[in-house]
């Protein structure tokens, strides 16, 4: 990793010297509190030299460089390995690799663990590791590992806040953000992912920060959902004006009921097109819309250039895992033309 600055500026509650965060809120506020975040007009902070250029192997690029390739949010109920085996079973057949979240509000078992759990049970993982609730060691313990048990690729991210009212009193830990996790897995050997966040705050200096996380080792960037496919095009275009060469992978948002929908609504900096969300709920048939609205808003995203793959995000359905997971099954079949 790059000697860097471990100083973050005063009144982030993320710690983040590589900011700002995604979840700045659309006015400007703190993801966690009611200050303005400290990272807007301010310059972007650029990682130092040199930069962390790694090769590392991974069957999902490798895949990328010559046809389209789905990620799948791998929705499963925490703490059940049979429910894993379930929605693999379901999903590693159509799609190109299954991303294991991290959610404030919904812990499961050890990162290394339930990566474990899905490569035996055949799927291709890529996990996010979150900074939120892990030190520094054991970010290096997982990180290890992930690396062991022979994921596919990590997906560094800082991690959305754990609000007031979840777990009262739990710590949040922030020893690094994102991008100084993404420099520590490359380092480490591993492929590395990063996020970014389209359509939040500060939206100009996004498309910078992108070229910056390549800088630190990122291989790909896995993009929050966004409003239309038209602002997901010119937020590409200005990362490559920025320097950035690495490819993307969009998020398009899977629901077919209201429950579903508003789970992806929920957090800040992600955005959902609210005629498409209107039509898909108002439909005689909203599975069907819904599966049709996500498979149309993919190849729109894949028309892209430097759009390489879609991430198929959310819970698909309020029907279960095993719902959930048949839909974006559907999206990811109809995508890769196995109809
Ligand atoms: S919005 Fe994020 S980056 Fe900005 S001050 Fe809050 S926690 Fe820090």
């Amino acid at each position: 990793m790059q000697p860097v600055s471990d100083v973050p500026p005063v009144g982030c509650p993320k710690r983040m010297v590589f900011g700002p965060c995604g979840g700045v809120r659309d006015d400007g506020r703190c993801e966690l509190d009611e200050h303005p975040c400290v990272f807007l007009d301010e310059p972007l902070v650029r990682w130092p030299d040199p930069p962390v250029q790694p090769m590392t192997p991974s069957t999902l690029l490798d895949r990328a460089a010559y046809a389209p390739v789905v990620l799948a949010d791998l929705s499963v109920t925490p703490f059940d390995p049979a429910s894993v085996r379930r929605v693999v079973g379901v999903l590693a057949p159509v799609s190109d690799g299954l991303l294991v979240g991290e959610h404030a509000n919904r812990p499961d078992f050890p990162p290394t663990m339930f990566a474990a759990e899905v490569i035996a049970a055949g799927g291709r993982v890529w996990t996010t590791l979150a900074c939120r609730d892990r030190n520094r060691v054991v970010l290096e313990q997982e990180l290890a590992g992930l690396a062991a048990v022979g994921v596919d690729g990590v997906l560094c991210v800082t991690g959305d806040g754990r609000g007031a009212s979840v777990r009262p009193g739990v710590t949040q830990v922030f020893d690094l953000d994102g991008i100084r996790l993404a420099a520590l897995a490359a380092g480490m050997g591993l492929p590395v992912a990063v996020p970014e966040a389209p359509e939040a705050p500060p939206v100009d200096l996004r498309p910078a920060r992108v070229a910056q996380k390549q800088r630190a080792g990122a291989q790909v960037c896995v993009l929050n959902h966004a409003s239309s496919p038209a602002r997901v095009a010119a937020f590409v275009a200005a990362a490559r004006a920025a320097g950035a060469t690495l490819p993307f992978v969009a998020g398009v948002a899977v629901y077919t009921d209201e429950p579903s929908a508003r789970v992806l609504q929920r957090f800040p900096g992600l955005h959902l097109d609210g005629a498409v969300v209107g039509q898909v709920l108002s439909a005689p048939d909203p599975r069907a819309a819904g599966i049709a609205a996500a498979v149309a808003e993919a190849r729109a995203l894949l028309a892209i250039p430097g759009v390489v793959g879609v991430n198929l995000s959310g819970t698909g359905s309020s029907g279960g895992v095993d719902d959930g997971a048949q839909v974006k099954a559907e999206v990811a079949t109809q995508l890769r033309g196995m109809t």
